[in-house]
């Protein structure tokens, strides 16, 4: 069964005759532990498709199911997705400890639950020694991981990033992406991943969607998508 699947997925933003369709039925099955990197140039749909497995964004038609479970109705919450975004801001007052149980304190998650979540992912993070830091005592990279804290300790069956590395100087994203790709060795969460950064995209993926004008042009491995004769 796939982890995820896109079936012929539309998306219109308004309704009438101004009607504008964006996403043209996009079809996709992604198995369990798969990396994909959905990439394109700006404005031809990846954020929107991103967003509507978030749930933060309606279907207009077609299916998106998440397991065995059609999502299109469900909240956000419901969905059993994580989401890391470009811009990760932390709770400036809060620890490190808190930035991350925040979410699971609100989803009213037993206490001890909530440490054993915490103190798991700081250590697959390296971020034990800093729980009772707070965000302006860490520096970039430590906060970066922070925010992926946030998101692993909700234990989701897939994690969404959108363009997390985006906004980093060149030293930081070269480090957060050998994080991200640790994170993935260690934990197989399958991971829907957007960005316009083709490099990106090659060192990431398993698999890349190449979105264009709201079609997906191909799908397929870096080596099929890019080494073509
Ligand atoms: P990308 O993430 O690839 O840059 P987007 O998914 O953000 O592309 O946008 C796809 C298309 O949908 C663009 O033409 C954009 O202008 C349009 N669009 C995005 N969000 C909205 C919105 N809230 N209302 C109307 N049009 C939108
Ligand atoms: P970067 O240049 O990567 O942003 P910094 O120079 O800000 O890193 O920080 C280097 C190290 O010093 C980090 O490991 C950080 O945890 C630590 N550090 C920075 N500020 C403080 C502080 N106010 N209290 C304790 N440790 C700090």
């Amino acid at each position: 069964m796939a982890a995820l699947s896109l079936r012929n997925v539309i998306k219109r933003y308004g309704v009438g005759p101004k009607a504008n369709q964006v996403i043209h039925g996009v079809s996709a099955e992604i198995a369990d532990h798969e990396f994909i990197v959905i990439v394109g140039p700006s404005g031809c749909g990846k954020s929107t498709l991103l967003r509507m497995v978030a749930g933060l964004e309606e279907v207009s038609a077609g299916e998106i199911r998440i397991g065995d479970r059609v999502v299109n109705d469900l909240e956000p919450s419901e969905r059993d997705i994580a989401m890391v975004f470009q811009n990760y801001a932390l709770y400036p007052h809060m620890t490190v400890f808190d930035n991350m149980a925040y979410g699971l304190k609100i989803a009213k998650v037993p206490v001890p639950e909530i440490k054993t979540r915490v103190d798991k992912a700081a250590k697959i993070l390296e971020l034990g020694h800093l729980l009772e830091r707070k965000p302006r005592e860490l520096s970039g990279g430590q906060r970066q991981r922070v925010a992926m804290g946030r998101a692993i300790v909700r234990q989701p069956q897939v994690f969404l990033f959108d363009e997390p590395l985006s906004n980093l100087d060149a030293k930081l994203r070269a480090q957060t992406r050998i994080e991200i790709q640790k994170l993935h060795r260690e934990l197989g969460i399958t991971s829907l991943f957007v960005t316009h950064d083709q490099v990106e995209a090659m060192t990431l993926a398993q698999r890349i969607i190449v979105m264009n004008g709201g079609v997906m042009d191909q799908f397929g491995t870096p080596e099929e998508v890019y080494n073509r004769p």
